[in-house]
């Protein structure tokens, strides 16, 4: 018998920490975000949450990346005159859009609803 831990995400009143997505701004458990950080006038992604600075947070979703960058929501973010590079952080969430299955032809098969032809 295997008891596995609920994610803290369901329980109201936990401890995981809430963020808001820089592309949807939906608020979401900052483990299902991702955090970048701005080097050099790039965005980079900082999947181990430790490098220094200020910080963003973005669904690892090509959508709500495109959204932020449409918004300039990075530069808002990071406090910075004029627009950043999003290359890298795009490569990354593609990636992992790509590992995770987005997008994929035959999932749109699965959820098909069944019509009825009356
Ligand atoms: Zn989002």
């Amino acid at each position: 018998m295997v008891h596995r831990q609920e994610p803290v995400s369901a329980r109201p009143g936990g401890a995981s920490p809430v963020r808001t997505c820089v592309g949807c701004r939906a608020r979401a458990a900052d483990k299902l975000l991702l955090r970048v950080v701005l080097v050099d006038g790039n965005v980079v992604p900082d999947p181990r949450r430790r490098m220094p600075g200020r910080g963003a947070w973005i669904h690892p979703d090509p959508s709500c990346l495109a959204t932020a960058e449409k918004r300039r929501a990075f530069s808002r973010a990071f406090k910075v005159q004029g627009t950043v590079g999003v290359e890298v952080v795009r490569s990354e969430i593609e990636r992992h859009a790509d590992s995770v299955g987005v997008g994929r032809p035959h999932a749109e098969e699965e959820t098909r609803k069944q019509v009825d032809p009356s």
